[in-house]
């Protein structure tokens, strides 16, 4: 008898992410998304979208120069991030600023993200996979779990937020549902996205990360962007998922938020 496990393909509709909007790019470090979805973000802002970004983490156990003060630091960081913003058309980020690479609760986070997608009311949200299945770092899966957690509990309104003031810039105008939520660093790609028009804005946003990487770092970088970006590509094509006339891809696993609880 053959006792090998079957992987069992969901029966839940993939919902495309570039229907939504009004997007909420959540990461636990300033800069997560661009490195892995900068291609993604800006082309969902070239069809109109609205993104914010939420940094969960205050970054500074990152910064390469342990001379600064954790003001300095902090500014840089928020500078950085901002340029980054402004050439991808990223309109805001908020920071919850619990400590990088610290002993911080995902409950508690949850509960400040739930109050955050209340009031800015996205239709499509975006997080770290916290399934990916290599995944060490802390930072990175609990502020996925906390961000998939709250895109599944915000509209039940039994379920408690905080007491953060977020700023009116985030507030909506009206009430929508979330419609897609797409993890990004995932183990189970399910959406291939074409960057070819967009990998050069991305790289100058991922190139505005200075106070994170050496000089050499941040070259290799920015030479292994692109050629991850042909790999993904060459996935894509294989799985028939990405036309073949693409050469540089994200990737990341799309659900809906019924996917995200239980169903399959
Ligand atoms: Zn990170």
């Amino acid at each position: 008898m053959n006792s090998e496990f079957v992987e069992i393909p969901s029966l839940m509709p993939v919902p495309d992410i570039f229907s939504c909007k009004r997007v909420l790019a959540i990461q636990a470090h300033y800069d997560d998304t661009d490195i892995a979805v900068g291609g993604l973000i800006a082309q969902l802002v070239k069809n109109g979208a609205e993104v914010f970004y939420v940094t969960v983490t205050d970054d500074l156990a990152g910064v390469t120069d342990l001379t600064l003060s954790k003001e300095t630091a902090a500014s840089r960081l928020r500078n950085e991030a901002e340029k980054a913003a402004q050439i991808l058309g990223v309109l805001g980020i908020y920071y919850l600023n619990y400590p990088d690479a610290g002993d911080w609760s995902v409950y508690q986070a949850r509960r400040d993200l739930i109050t955050v997608v209340r009031q800015f009311q996205p239709d499509g949200v975006i997080a770290l996979d916290p399934w990916l299945n290599t995944e060490a770092h802390a930072d990175h899966y609990k502020s996925g779990f906390a961000a998939v957690e709250a895109a599944i509990l915000a509209d039940v309104l039994g379920v408690e937020g905080t007491d953060l003031q977020i700023p009116q810039e985030f507030h909506a105008k009206q009430k929508q549902e979330i419609k897609a939520v797409g993890l990004f660093n995932s183990s189970h790609a399910n959406v291939f996205v074409d960057i070819d028009q967009v990998l050069e804005t991305k790289l100058a946003a991922v190139s505005q990360y200075v106070s994170q990487f050496s000089d050499e770092s941040m070259a290799g970088m920015l030479q292994a962007l692109p050629k991850r970006s042909q790999y993904f590509a060459g996935i894509g094509h294989a799985s028939n998922k990405l036309s073949k006339d693409v050469t540089y891809a994200e990737c990341l696993k799309v659900l809906s938020t019924d996917a995200l609880h239980a169903a399959r």
